[in-house]
């Protein structure tokens, strides 16, 4: 075992794996995290703590890890290249590995224009870091784990046990390059994989096809995004404005319409209709890209709307979640 998290076992002893997704709040304030991580506990196979997402500042990847150490759930650490250069990277994830996290997620992160979007201003003029990529970041991962050297090349009195992780984008453009990116990141070091969210499972499934011709699929354990939809809004949104991320028109007209002069109960009728689609749905993309040959796992991110992962993830046929032993 490289760390010996739960994610690596569950994986390790062939099960069908299952992450999600808690985003921290905009404050400081732990009792979020507590809240979150108790209607996701049980749910998953370790929980993801993203890295200030959109750009935007959040309680930190690693205080909401550490949060999450302190009262008995695994958390997967989110790490952006964005915010940090790559002294106060290793740094952190020492750090981070002395509060107990076992896994780490190796991200570019969004760029800071990102974050000004809808009604968040961002912080569009931030200078931003990217000293190193995120194939860089795996590679200095894997070398303190595996060979105990910084990336400079001093040792380490005791290398860090972490599990290492990247996203993928399986549908960006171009969309022959992406195959190329991922057999970057397994010979950098991935051990598993959380993908952009999967929407045209179809097109997913050709990419896959190539993944396994490759033989990537043995190589890092992939593990397919559900970013759960809420409703036809915010699939346009994403259709348009998330890069690599492609939503069939099929899907988007499932949501009920909502009419400009519908009364305050129609609005309340239509959302509540609306979170129930968006529901199904990720029920329905979990057991289709189940099948697929080389999908390992999936990745459940329900933005800002944890409450509706318990549903889902017992929708879905995935609980109880197995508890592989550790390992001495
Ligand atoms: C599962 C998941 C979790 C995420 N969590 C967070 C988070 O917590 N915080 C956050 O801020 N963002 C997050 N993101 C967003 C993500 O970091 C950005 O979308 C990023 O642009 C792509 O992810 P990456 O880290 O895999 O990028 P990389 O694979 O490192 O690539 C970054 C971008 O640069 C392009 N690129 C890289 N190298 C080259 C090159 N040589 N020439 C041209 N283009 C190049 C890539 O195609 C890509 O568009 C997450 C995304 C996913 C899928």
């Amino acid at each position: 075992m490289k760390s010996d998290s739960n994610l690596e076992r569950v994986l390790a002893a062939g099960h069908f794996a299952v992450t999600a997704e808690l985003g921290p709040p905009m404050s400081g304030d732990a009792g979020v995290v507590r809240k979150k991580l108790e209607i996701l506990r049980g749910q998953a196979d370790a929980i993801n703590i993203t890295d200030c997402q959109t750009a935007v500042v959040r309680l930190s990847s690693i205080a909401s890890a550490a949060i999450l150490v302190s009262e008995g759930v695994e958390p997967v650490m989110q790490m952006t290249t964005r915010d940090r250069n790559r002294i106060a990277i290793q740094a952190d994830v020492l750090g981070a590995v002395a509060l107990g996290i076992k896994n780490c997620l190796c991200i570019a992160g969004d760029h800071q224009s990102f974050g000004a979007a809808g009604k968040l201003k961002g912080h569009p003029g931030a200078k931003n870091v990217y000293d190193i990529d995120s194939i860089q970041l795996l590679d200095i991962l894997r070398r303190m784990r595996d060979e105990g050297v910084q990336e400079g090349g001093d040792p380490l009195d005791v290398p860090p046990k972490l599990f290492i992780g990247a996203a993928w984008t399986p549908m960006g453009d171009p969309i022959d390059f992406r195959v190329l990116r991922l057999a970057k990141k397994a010979a950098a070091g991935a051990d598993f994989i959380q993908t952009q969210g999967i929407y045209d499972v179809e097109q997913f499934a050709a990419s896959m096809k190539k993944v396994c011709d490759r033989g990537l699929h043995e190589r890092t354990a992939i593990l397919a995004g559900i970013i759960v939809p809420k409703s036809a809004g915010m699939l346009r949104y994403m259709n348009s404005s998330v890069a690599g991320v492609t939503v069939p028109e099929a899907l988007i007209k499932r949501f009920p319409s909502v009419k400009k002069d519908a009364s305050p109960a129609e609005k309340k009728a239509a959302r509540k209709e609306s979170e129930e689609t968006g529901k199904k749905i990720a029920i329905e993309l979990i057991e289709q890209v189940r099948e697929i040959p080389g999908v390992r796992g999936v990745h459940i991110q329900a933005i800002e709307w944890e409450e509706a992962v318990p549903e889902i993830v017992e929708g879905a046929g995935l609980l109880p979640r197995p508890s592989p032993p550790a390992s001495g």
